[in-house]
């Protein structure tokens, strides 16, 4: 029954944990059967990382310069305790921070809204894109333990060998250090990704940092972003009628709770990676996100947000049925595979990705889901299910949507790629989401 081919293959990046055993009922449930997946295996298990001294990471970012679109399942980053129980013999890094600072580039962050899902915060009627710098700062960080009394000292050794140097602090006993940096060119890639993004989604661009106390940190990459809207974005914005703000982050937070959503927000890489928990947990669940990764050279990597939910795949080793929802991962997999069709101009390919999308959102709106969602429903009785018999649920409400021919006439697709929901009630809008 696999009659949907691919021209060309994606990079396949199978990870740990709970998100490894859905990864592998997805592909088993979902694609098998529908789709003759071309795709080139990378296994980034924590076991295999450890054997392959963390090649495997670096083979599997490369192989996306190569391929142009890859998927990737949730990965453990080793800590302490991950070191005893896996037996490491290093801490080693986050897969994900290695393959982003490979590729460079932006992440964007997408809640995916379910009709009969509530947010949990009332203003909030349209989804709030989060676009995460994803290179440097914490994540490309130098850190250092200070033992006792000193001094600590920021040293810049240019070409020629000339040196520029400020003191940190002067320690009297034990503390901590930090080096952190950021380059130009990432930044203005960031904001070129930034404001392209918005224009495709004709909404309004924020990009807030804490330029008033990080002078010249936070400074530059607010300048860069104001020089990149003014010399290559400013006519077409006004045209679409949208618009770039710029402000403080503490600002943009109490404006972004009373706001009705319906913006991109850029943020530097940590502020994007707390920020977009917190968006998807208030849109729904974290199992409810789509995440996707475009590098300045065009390339692009699909994720779930969330981590491996260890929690879960203790029980589910146990022998217990586990209700981890599957939603974001299986959005990874429709992210990659819509892409590589419209790279490919496959066009089945494309249409069947955003069948498996619309079949998810119709099993929920239909008061069957995972746990997750259970509590956050409105209007309906929820029926909760396991991940496996969710799974199932899409399958049997794909292959309807198939019979009915939404491959072949391309059914439910949308502009943005999302499917027509049945639109959240529309609330009062509290206060304008405009930033001074
Ligand atoms: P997590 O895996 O995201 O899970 C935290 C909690 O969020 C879960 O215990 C669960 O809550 C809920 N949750 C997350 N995803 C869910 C889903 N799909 N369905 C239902 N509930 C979901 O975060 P963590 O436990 O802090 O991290 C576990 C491992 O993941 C760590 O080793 C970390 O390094 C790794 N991690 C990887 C990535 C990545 O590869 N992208 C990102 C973050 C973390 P309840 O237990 O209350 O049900
Ligand atoms: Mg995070």
């Amino acid at each position: 029954m696999a009659d949907i081919t691919m021209q060309n293959p994606i990079v396949e990046m199978d990870g740990d944990e709970m998100t490894r055993v859905l990864w592998a009922w997805i592909k088993e449930d979902l694609l098998h059967p529908f789709v003759e997946l071309k795709s080139e295996y990378y296994d980034l298990s924590l076991a295999h990382r450890e054997a392959s001294r963390d090649q495997v990471t670096l083979d599997a970012g490369k192989a996306i310069l190569r391929h142009q679109v890859g998927v990737k399942c949730a990965t453990i980053t080793p800590n302490a305790q991950r070191k005893e129980e896996y037996r490491l013999t290093r801490l080693w890094n986050s897969p994900n921070a290695t393959i982003r600072s490979l590729l460079d580039g932006t992440v964007f962050r997408e809640p995916i809204l379910a009709g009969c899902i509530k947010s949990a915060v009332r203003s909030w009627v349209k989804p709030i894109t989060i676009a995460r710098h994803a290179y440097g700062d914490i994540y490309k960080g130098v850190e250092y333990r200070v033992p006792g009394a000193g001094t600590g000292t920021l040293v810049f050794t240019d070409t020629q060998g000339k040196t520029w140097q400020k003191r940190i602090a002067d320690f009297e006993g034990p503390g901590i250090l930090q080096g952190i940096h950021n380059k130009d060119p990432s930044i203005a890639a960031f904001a070129h990704a930034c404001f392209r993004y918005a224009l495709d989604k004709q909404q309004d661009l924020w990009f807030a940092t804490k330029d008033t106390i990080s002078k010249h940190y936070d400074h530059t990459f607010k300048e860069i972003f104001q020089e990149t809207f003014e010399k290559g974005y400013a006519e077409a914005f006004k045209v679409a009628g949208i618009a770039y703000r710029y402000t403080l982050i503490d600002d943009a937070m109490a404006r972004a709770i009373r706001s009705p959503g319906g913006f991109v927000w850029a943020c530097k890489n940590y502020d994007g990676d707390i920020l977009s928990d917190m968006v998807s947990s208030a849109f729904g669940s974290l199992g409810m996100m789509r995440s996707m990764l475009v590098s300045p050279g065009g390339h692009y990597e699909y994720e779930a947000a969330h981590g491996t939910v260890s929690r879960h795949y203790y029980r589910h080793l146990q022998g217990e049925e586990t209700s981890t929802n599957p939603v974001a991962t299986i959005f990874a997999w429709t992210g990659a595979l819509r892409k590589r069709g419209e790279l490919d101009r496959t066009g089945p390919l494309v249409c069947f990705a955003r069948a498996l999308e619309r079949a998810c959102l119709e099993v929920i709106e239909a008061g069957t889901m995972t746990g997750d969602l259970s509590g956050l429903c409105e209007g309906i009785a929820p029926v909760v299910l396991s991940s496996r018999d969710f799974i199932r649920a899409v399958r049997l409400r794909l292959e309807g949507l198939l019979a009915a021919g939404a491959v072949e006439s391309g059914r439910g697709e949308t502009q943005a790629g999302v499917l027509p929901r049945k639109k959240p009630p529309q609330r009062q809008q509290e206060s304008p989401h405009t930033l001074p």
